[in-house]
């Protein structure tokens, strides 16, 4: 009996994502199968594209024009709140308390999230696009425009070079917002979940511009569910609440007004010195995100859109 760590540990490693990845690469263009050996190339309609090297070494496939190294970590960050695990420096904690990101029902939360990342146990297929170098789970496939950290594939959501229902849960956090055509992602996000999975869109609400690599939409609960096929049961929620959209757009007005840049002087020292007065109110959100009101004035909704189990794959 004592080896059978040893035997879990063999079984997760074998799991790499990359691994995992060869067998479900197809070609962007027309769906064909690919030839991944030396060269990276489509037996079907010939179109050819290239490896580049991730953040973390690794050889990736490259299905975008441009395969650049490139910086996305300004992605998150006024949303690091939102996506980093909890750490118990004094720094992080005083954030928590004075910065604008508050859950009242984080548990909940987590819960919810967790619940659908292992819907599966471990054998959980997750692809999260747009994942800014983090890997959710380790089983967890990461899609991104650019090679940064533990990307597994570089290419553009609205083309994803991946095959028709390969995944169990598909993951879209603060990722559609950025995206210029928001229902062709969600379309291919949904083309890639499996019969019984389900996909997952965090997007915000009332938030101020926040750039990098652009910020074209907002979405409310309607533009949620209509990003999916009609008929699709889609719940929604409230992630952020009222209380944070409130504390988070007044101390960026007090901010912006005498800045333009994100530097520390003066923008970040001017949104600090806001937020050590707003915060309190974010604590509203205690009430707040069990009104109906809520989802009106919500700073950031989720959607989780659920494909049936006997769903037949369009191909
Ligand atoms: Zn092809």
């Amino acid at each position: 009996m004592w080896h059978s760590g040893k035997q879990k540990l063999a079984v997760r490693e074998a799991m790499h994502p990359s691994e995992l990845l060869r067998e479900l690469l197809v070609c962007p263009v027309c769906h064909g199968e690919l030839d991944q050996d030396a060269e990276l190339l489509c037996r079907a309609c010939g179109t050819r594209y290239s490896w580049v090297t991730a953040g973390d070494g690794r050889r990736v496939p490259c299905f975008r024009a441009e395969c650049g190294e490139g910086d996305l970590s300004q992605t998150r960050t006024h949303w690091a709140l939102a996506t980093s695990p909890d750490r118990d420096t004094a720094l992080s904690k005083l954030r928590r308390i004075i910065g604008a990101g508050y859950m009242p029902r984080r548990r909940a939360w987590e819960g919810m999230r967790q619940e659908l990342l292992t819907a599966r146990g471990e054998e959980t297929r997750t692809l999260e696009i747009g994942a800014g170098g983090r890997r959710l789970t380790p089983r967890t496939v990461t899609v991104d425009l650019l090679p940064v950290g533990s990307t597994d594939v570089v290419a553009d959501a609205t083309r994803l070079p991946l095959r028709s229902g390969s995944f169990d849960c598909v993951w879209l956090e603060f990722v559609l917002d950025h995206c210029a055509d928001p229902r062709s992602v969600a379309a291919e996000a949904w083309r890639v979940t499996a019969s019984g999975g389900a996909v997952f869109a965090h997007v915000p609400w009332i938030v101020f511009y926040h750039d990098f690599p652009g910020d074209y939409w907002r979405f409310s609960v309607e533009a949620l569910r209509a990003l999916f096929p009609e008929q699709t049961k889609v719940e929604t929620g409230v992630g952020y609440g009222p209380g944070v959209a409130a504390v988070s757009l007044l101390s960026e007005l007090w901010a912006r007004i005498f800045s333009e840049g994100d530097g520390i002087w003066p923008y970040a020292v001017l949104r600090a010195m806001a937020l050590l007065v707003l915060f309190p109110w974010k604590y509203l959100d205690l009430v707040l995100v069990r009104t109906p009101a809520a989802q009106r004035l919500a700073s950031t909704l989720y959607a989780v859109a659920r494909k049936p189990v006997d769903f037949a794959p369009s191909r």
